[in-house]
């Protein structure tokens, strides 16, 4: 297993409550017991549903490859279902490798 960050025991490790990941408070997302990966994505839920619109779709992005990292595509689906669906119609700025 890759993991860069060894958690340490007794440094606020905590199961995220949407994912059940492992992780840790690394700021702000340690307040609600989130992820760094849901902590945003939770966020960008919220964007969606206050404005119809991603805050920031690449930022979104990322954590979304994070979270199926940690989970599955279909977990992470099933878990941002309004992110997902977001995602897949907004227009990356990431240039290259076009299939
Ligand atoms: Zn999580």
């Amino acid at each position: 297993m890759r993991n860069r960050s060894h958690i340490q025991r007794g440094s606020g490790v905590y199961a995220c409550r949407t994912c059940q990941h492992n992780t840790r408070d690394t700021g702000d997302n340690g307040d609600v017991r989130l992820c760094p990966a849901c902590y945003t994505l939770a966020g960008e839920d919220n964007s969606l549903s206050d404005n119809g619109k991603l805050y920031d779709a690449d930022s979104a992005r990322n954590e979304f490859y994070a979270l199926m990292e940690q989970t599955s595509l279909v977990r992470a689906k099933q878990l941002f279902p309004r992110v997902w669906s977001a995602l897949i119609q907004a227009p990356t700025t990431t240039t290259g490798s076009a299939a």
